[in-house]
């Protein structure tokens, strides 16, 4: 028995859950990974089962400690990862979810959100949570769960039903649930409620009023770095202090070393996510922008970070798999795209979630448009892995305008980046070059290094910086004029899925 210990990540996904244990060089030593099923139970609703993924969050880390030949005892910590915004609400006695979690995708909240901005619009809260209105971030779907669930709201004003994102759910679960386990989330997942102040990082009262949502059932606000509790006697990880909390976004940011103001990253899942850091103090976006928190590392000062979400660019490869079934699996994807030199003439804008950043659109949908009986299933491919690229490169010129400096480089990871034709096209149409990293798992790297750091497993940053490596960089090709041409016919396509539900 070797005295090595390492750390594990659990990345709460939105496709999957995942756990990952870390060595001190940062390096994955094992993974445990399940999918969970995709609800849909109307037009525009997405839901996951708190409980599915409760149970396969189990199952992944006992797969991943068999895998790396280790018990608990040889973990140092344990860091949790999640997607950001869905929502899951659930009685505090029972440990029961009164209702599937209501996914960030999810757009049930359309007219709950159109009603709040009635008066003040949809700027109403952003000078103080950073965001605009929108079915995006929890505290809506929080009150359509209150609005619609019978009893929900009396049981909820009675203090008897708790709210977390997926973090918090799982932490209560992990140190113990109804029988004593914490409520708690970290300032990142609490920044993408709608509900929390960004400068005092604290709840605000007037917005959980405004939703009707009771304070009593809002997790306790702690930093991304610090003991939160330890793993329950008879659970998967007993004594273990889980020790790191960050959403996904931020992890990733965390594990690609983006410490400095003016760094960012861009994460290519089932959407994208651009973030880039602007330091101690939050700036507010001019250019359709998220204002949102990075990370808190214990009590040093909370580092803030512009966001620019996308909502679906992995998810478009998913449905031209599951419901258009011209490719049997995602990375098919390129084949088919290689099949045709360009795109046809065809620009394909997935506003299947209406459109988030810059827009911040509830009502687009989405367009496939240039269509003529020359484009085939190949342009139709490549066309969807464009709308990545284009997508990101409107987030791009955002974080240009916001923060008055040009990025010279963009790290990049995420399921897609294996995509080479996409990494290409990608340097191509922003015209500074694409970077991925040795480990593209950033996301629960930087989960992990935020429990590691908690525990002093890593001293601090300086370790994420050194333990950072480069593994391959895609630089721009295409000649300046061709990219503007085809980046203004895409900017022309995105009009097109403007106000359409009617
Ligand atoms: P998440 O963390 O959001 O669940 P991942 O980072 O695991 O997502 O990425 C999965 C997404 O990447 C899926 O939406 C899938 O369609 C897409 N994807 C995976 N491999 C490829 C590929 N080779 N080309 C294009 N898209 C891909």
């Amino acid at each position: 028995m070797s005295d090595e210990k390492f750390v594990l990540a659990i990345d709460q996904g939105t496709t999957s859950s995942r756990a990952i244990v870390f060595n001190h060089s940062g390096q994955i030593v094992s993974t445990g990974q399940m999918e969970h099923e995709q609800i849909f139970p109307r037009a525009g609703w997405v839901e996951h089962d708190p409980k599915e993924i409760w149970t396969n969050v189990r199952e992944v880390v006992g797969l991943a400690l068999t895998r790396a030949n280790i018990t608990h005892r040889d973990i140092a910590a344990v860091g949790i990862t999640n997607q950001r915004e869905t929502a899951v609400v659930w009685d505090k006695t029972t440990g029961e979810p009164v209702y599937n979690a209501i996914v960030w995708q999810d757009t049930r909240t359309d007219k709950i959100v159109a009603e709040l901005g009635a008066d003040g619009g949809a700027e109403k809260y952003k000078k103080q949570v950073g965001l605009p209105l929108a079915t995006y971030f929890s505290g809506p779907k929080v009150k359509w769960i209150l609005d619609n669930v019978d009893g929900a709201r009396e049981k909820a004003e009675a203090g008897d039903l708790l709210f977390g994102n997926t973090d918090t759910w799982v932490l209560w679960n992990m140190t113990g649930g109804a029988s004593g386990g914490v409520h708690v989330t970290d300032v990142t997942n609490a920044s993408r409620t709608m509900l929390m102040n960004l400068d005092t990082l604290s709840w605000n009262a007037d917005i959980a009023a405004d939703m009707g949502i009771p304070m009593s059932m809002l997790p306790e606000i702690r930093s991304s770095s610090e003991v939160y509790g330890h793993g329950r006697e008879g659970g998967m990880v007993p004594g273990v202090p889980i020790a790191g909390i960050l959403g996904d976004q931020q992890a990733a940011t965390f594990g690609q070393a983006c410490f400095e103001v003016g760094m960012a990253k861009n994460t290519y899942g089932t959407g994208n996510f651009m973030l880039i850091n602007t330091g101690t103090t939050p700036v507010p976006s001019e250019n359709g922008l998220l204002t949102t928190v990075a990370y808190k590392i214990g009590d040093a000062p909370a580092v803030y970070a512009l966001e620019g979400s996308i909502a679906v660019t992995g998810s478009l490869v998913q449905w031209l798999r599951d419901n258009l079934g011209i490719i049997s699996s995602a990375p098919e994807v390129e084949e088919l795209a290689k099949t045709v030199e360009d795109n046809g003439g065809a620009y394909f804008v997935p506003a299947f979630s209406g459109l988030f950043a810059p827009y911040w659109k509830s009502d687009a949908r989405g367009a496939l448009v240039g269509l003529t009986r020359y484009v085939n299933k190949g342009h139709i491919a490549r066309a969807a892995l464009e709308a990545t690229a284009f997508q990101t490169r409107e987030v791009l010129d955002a974080m240009n305008a916001d923060s008055g400096v040009d990025l010279t480089e963009l790290k990049v990871d995420g399921g897609m980046i294996a995509n080479e034709t996409l990494m290409q096209f990608q340097a191509d149409i922003l015209g500074v070059p694409v970077v991925r990293p040795q480990v593209a798992e950033t996301t629960a790297l930087g989960a992990a290094y935020a429990a590691g750091i908690a525990v002093g497993y890593w001293s601090g940053e300086q370790d994420v910086i050194d333990n950072w490596a480069e593994d391959k960089r895609w630089e721009p090709t295409m000649d300046a004029a061709e990219r503007e041409r085809t980046y203004r016919l895409w900017k022309k396509a995105v009009t097109r899925t403007f106000d359409w539900v009617d």
